[in-house]
């Protein structure tokens, strides 16, 4: 039998998860159709959960078939999917290309926090990265990266339907900020009331310090920041986060204090891994108070997860302890990351399996202590 090969000339079908709102309004604009037809797809897709056409009943038939020939809703493919005795639970989803990211929920009380993967991979290689060993593969899209958000809300309620994603971490593989046109885009999504409807308090973007990009991302978006500092001179942060040798410290420090200049009340969370024996000394602790002590913040002290070719360890307990206690006394609100998901390896190097939502304060479990 002979086979032609055809090139195939036809347009690739866009994928609507890549769109926000405004995107998806001027698509739907472009089509000759009305504004509002996008929010009504939007609201279909994000808020009601729904991909499928048909079942879209206030579109207009024309419109329906229009979608049915342009238009895709891209899902991603739940290779592993594992829950923790503590109720964490871990995906694995593989894309398009073959590669696969991690997403995370962690469920505490009342809220549940989502952690969402930006980057295959990372380029910034920080020492005690598992992404980062990993080196870099590619950027995720608007779409991989909401369809985490999207999945993660169907596989939840499927298992129980009261289940809910109230707070998302960008805090997953990759840095944010390297990716910064989609990730603004995607947590536009979140943050927008036709779809998830998630509050800035609740939408969080961790960096390594990007500083150029954090000026751009105070501009762009509403979210809420966290840095992950690990260290408080320039010599110590440079071994363990090598951008610091681009962006060092007093500079990242600047950019933090300008970060909420228009929202006094809101503040930098730093991030601290506590690794043993490298930056967790008493010495480090009174210099970290002596360098924040003028940027309005709180500080996460998050116990190190080894992996393996990690030549590192983690704080003992005691010792995490001792440092939370120079900084409490000191009168910084310090937070100790309670490890979760252990058991299905949630935590993954640097997946937050232990993340803790830090917009609450008052759970004991978390070993917080506030001055
Ligand atoms: N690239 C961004 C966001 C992803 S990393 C960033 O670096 O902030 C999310 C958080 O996990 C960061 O604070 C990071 O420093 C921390 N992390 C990475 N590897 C870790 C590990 N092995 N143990 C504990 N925390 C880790
Ligand atoms: Fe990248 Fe963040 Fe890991 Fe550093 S800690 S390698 S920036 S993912």
């Amino acid at each position: 039998m002979e086979t032609t090969i055809l090139n195939d000339m036809r347009p690739r079908p866009v994928n609507l998860f890549d769109f926000n709102k405004q995107a998806m309004q001027d698509y739907f604009i472009s089509l000759g159709d009305k504004a509002f037809r996008g929010t009504q797809v939007f609201q279909w897709l994000h808020q009601h959960g729904v991909t499928d056409f048909e079942k879209m009943t206030n579109l207009s038939k024309q419109s329906r078939l229009e979608l049915q020939k342009r238009a895709d809703v891209k899902l991603l493919d739940p290779i592993v999917d594992k829950t923790s005795v503590d109720g964490t639970r871990k995906w694995l989803f593989r894309l398009d290309d073959g590669n696969s990211i991690e997403t995370v929920f962690i469920p505490e009380g009342d809220r549940g926090t989502l952690c969402v993967s930006s980057q295959v991979g990372c380029a910034l290689n920080c020492s005690f990265c598992s992404t980062g060993a990993m080196g870099f593969n590619r950027n995720l899209s608007t779409g991989e990266i909401i369809a985490q958000v999207w999945l993660a809300r169907k596989l939840l309620t499927e298992v129980n339907p009261e289940s809910k994603i109230t707070n998302v971490v960008m805090m997953g593989m990759g840095e944010p900020l390297l990716n910064y046109d989609n990730v603004i885009s995607a947590m536009d999504i979140m943050m927008d009331d036709n779809a998830y409807g998630l509050s800035k308090y609740r939408v969080t973007l961790s960096t390594s310090g990007v500083v150029p990009k954090m000026l751009e991302l105070s501009e762009d978006s509403a979210c809420s920041l966290a840095v992950s500092l690990h260290a408080p001179t320039d010599e110590l942060r440079t071994q363990l986060v090598p951008i610091n040798k681009k962006y060092p410290i007093a500079l990242l420090m600047d950019t933090c204090k300008q970060f909420f200049a228009k929202e006094p009340r809101r503040k930098v969370t730093f991030e601290y891994t506590m690794i043993k024996g490298v930056n967790d000394s008493d010495e480090c602790a009174h210099q970290l108070k002596r360098l924040l002590k003028d940027v309005p913040c709180k500080i996460n002290l998050i116990p190190f997860n080894p992996f393996e070719k990690s030549n590192y360890q983690c704080s003992s307990w005691k010792r995490i302890m001792a440092f939370q206690k120079i900084l409490v006394d000191a009168g910084f609100n310090t937070l100790v990351r309670k490890t979760r998901g252990q058991d299905i390896d949630a935590a993954c190097g640097q997946l937050m399996g232990n993340f803790i939502d830090r917009t609450r304060r008052s759970t004991m479990e978390r070993k917080e202590i506030t001055p």
